[in-house]
């Protein structure tokens, strides 16, 4: 059964496809690059042959995009668009809905709903999945949402202090999300320590990022809430601040809501707090050591953060286990680790300096004799949605065999 992983933002398309009867290998992976833009990028590899493909392309819209990944993968590593059973999406919200769905009208219009909660999100999706739909007419689309890993939050997790007849009748509450990257970290630690039974502070640290508290393999408390805008600081938004600095810069600062949320959502994070020298850590922690007091920080601003809430996390379970990072900062970024876990020893988490100054994704930082583990682990998002879409349409098509011979 080969399923079809598509990640869709604003301006990008990345896919693998996979077989999932040789154990999820990788047929072919690309993307496209810059869709919307005069000029933009496609590149498409098949690792079995090592055959690989880098071009300048033009895709004023997502469906170009998807009609060149379909061309590059008939005819090299399938026959025919039927050998694909499935596209499967790592989606992020809907209202009223999570888990793993076939791609309705009813789940799309539910995402729409959500969209002022996540609008450099759903937006996207939405239109890329229309564009399946049209192309990919007789596939089944399947969405594995971000939001499912959180499902059994505790009220006292999720609740916001509102009239709770508002959280009621709008559906406001704490979803959190990055499930697929956390339920991977999860299923590894568990697999490298050899138990279930394990108190996990997981720290997905990406251009977009959040914790989480996972008991005994079930989320327990994570740092984004209703939306993505809360928890730790990310690339260009906003993370955990007092609401009331909106109020204060529309009613006496001359800012429009529309001007707040923009900034709040593109303009906030390590990009706003470095001065706007860059959105990507990796340019704020070299103008850092360049003597940049804002990215210096910026940084430390960030990494204070995921400190508070490994502390608070901790409370949370009644100790450690294990702290595992992950996503593109947790893997790569040894200062941003170093400084999260400064003075920690006091909670059982003593790192290696060189173990971290040397990680690679797998490895276990954590010092000769430190109480509890400090991994660092390579996620795989796409693996974990193919995994769940699988495991649908295998279901469905049970029960479609079985209803048959009712
Ligand atoms: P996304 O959330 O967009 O999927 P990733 O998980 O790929 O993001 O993480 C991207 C981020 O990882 C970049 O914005 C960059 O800041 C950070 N990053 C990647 N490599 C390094 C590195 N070597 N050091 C510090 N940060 C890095």
């Amino acid at each position: 059964m080969n399923i079809l992983i598509c990640n869709v933002g604003s301006t990008s398309l990345k896919y693998q496809l996979f077989d999932m009867d040789r154990d999820a290998h990788v047929l072919a992976a690309g993307g496209a690059e810059r869709v919307g833009a005069e000029r933009s990028r496609f590149y498409h590899k098949n690792p079995d042959t090592g055959d690989s493909v880098q071009m300048d392309a033009s895709f004023p819209t997502h469906r170009e995009a998807i009609a060149a990944m379909l061309d590059h993968l008939v005819g090299g590593c399938i026959e025919t668009l039927e050998d694909i059973a499935c596209v499967g999406f790592k989606v992020v919200h809907a209202k009223g809905v999570t888990g793993v769905q076939f791609l309705t009208e009813d789940v799309l219009q539910a995402m729409e709903a959500f969209n002022s909660v996540a609008p450099a999100h759903n937006p996207p999706y939405l239109s890329a999945i229309r564009q399946f739909q049209a192309l990919l007419p007789h596939t089944p689309l399947i969405g594995a949402f971000e939001t499912a890993f959180h499902a059994q939050l505790p009220p006292e997790a999720y609740l916001y202090p509102i009239p709770i007849e508002l959280s009621r009748k709008y559906a406001i509450r704490r979803y959190g999300f990055h499930g697929a990257s956390l339920e991977y970290l999860t299923r590894w630690t568990e697999k490298a320590m050899g138990r279930t039974d394990l108190r996990l502070i997981l720290c997905h640290l990406g251009g977009s990022g959040s914790l989480a508290a996972v008991k005994h393999g079930v989320c327990i408390d994570t740092t984004m809430g209703l939306g993505l805008q809360c928890g730790v600081l990310q690339n260009n938004r906003i993370g955990d601040m007092d609401p009331y600095v909106i109020f204060y810069l529309a009613e006496e600062c001359g800012m429009t809501l529309p001007e707040i949320k923009t900034m709040l959502q593109t303009k906030s994070g390590l990009y706003g707090l470095s001065g706007g020298v860059s959105n990507d850590l990796r340019d704020i922690q070299l103008a850092a050591e360049a003597g940049n007091e804002d990215c210096r920080n910026a940084v430390k601003t960030y990494a204070y953060g995921i400190k508070k809430y490994i502390g608070a996390y901790t409370a949370a379970l009644g100790g450690v286990d294990a702290v595992v990072f992950g996503g593109g900062i947790g893997r790569n970024s040894a200062l941003v680790r170093s400084l999260a876990l400064e003075g920690l020893a006091c909670l059982g988490l003593q790192l290696d300096p060189e173990k971290n100054a040397a990680a690679k994704g797998g490895m276990d930082l954590s010092a000769t004799g430190s109480p509890a583990r400090i991994y660092v682990v390579d996620t795989n998002e796409e693996l974990m949605v193919a995994q769940k879409a699988r495991a649908l349409l295998l279901r469905t098509r049970d029960a479609a065999r079985k209803g048959d011979t009712l």
